[in-house]
């Protein structure tokens, strides 16, 4: 789908819709109500953190949750992952001495369906990495967290669900992110842009590394691409 040129959008949350603190930038409202074509919350965060975005900001609920973990689209939710081996996994992390940081009942993980979140200033990351390889499971840095997640569920196969259900080619979409989990979804979208706070693996996947960082550089990437 492409109306009138303006192409739909695969947008990570936390550092490219957010400001460099870390709340959403308030223009991001006016960003996700205005595009023309459809936009597609794809984040790291559990299930109702972008529903509760998109929401708010008056836009269908087209959610990439849990990097790939839980996809929603015309309704319809559909799962990958497996949450059950995410979690033992964190309580042998935690019974070999591993600070999560985050617990299983908080806010970060209680709504989690797919993966584990622990808190990437307070984890042991090569504890964490050890006992997550020992439980054929991996490791994602967000900068934000550590996500211990089902290797092959990721983001961009999420778009890929999305894109079908809409009857738009992946490659329609415009990806803007941040870090290591967007790498999947730069693959998948036609055109991708790293805003400049982004990681090293999120810079070399994309097309362009824009010059300003959090929503600055995702309004940058916007513009560019609106046509
Ligand atoms: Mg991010």
């Amino acid at each position: 789908m492409d109306t009138d040129g303006v192409p739909p959008l695969a947008l990570d949350i936390d550092g490219t819709l957010t400001t460099a603190a870390g709340p959403i930038d308030p223009r991001a409202f006016d960003l996700l109500a205005d595009w023309e074509a459809p936009v597609v919350l794809a984040t790291g965060k559990s299930f109702p953190y972008p529903v509760a975005l998109a929401h708010y900001a008056g836009v269908p609920e087209t959610v990439v949750a849990e990097n790939g973990g839980v996809v929603l689209v015309e309704g319809e939710v559909r799962h990958a992952g497996d949450p059950e081996r995410a979690r033992a996994a964190y309580r042998a992390y935690v019974d070999r001495g591993g600070d999560p940081g985050f617990t299983l009942e908080g806010t970060v993980n209680r709504w989690r369906e797919t993966e584990v979140a622990v808190d990437r200033s307070r984890a042991d990351e090569a504890l964490l990495r050890e006992v997550a390889a020992e439980f054929d499971l991996e490791v994602f840095d967000t900068g934000y967290a550590y996500h211990v997640k089902t290797p092959g569920v990721e983001k961009g196969d999420g778009l890929a669900v999305v894109a079908d259900a809409l009857g738009v080619e992946p490659s329609a979409f415009v990806a803007v992110g941040d870090s290591e989990n967007d790498v999947s979804t730069f693959s998948v979208a036609g055109r991708s842009f790293a805003v400049a706070n982004a990681d090293e693996r999120a810079r070399a996947a994309a097309d362009v590394v824009l010059a300003a960082g959090y929503f600055d550089g995702t309004l940058a990437a916007v513009e560019r691409v609106r046509g």
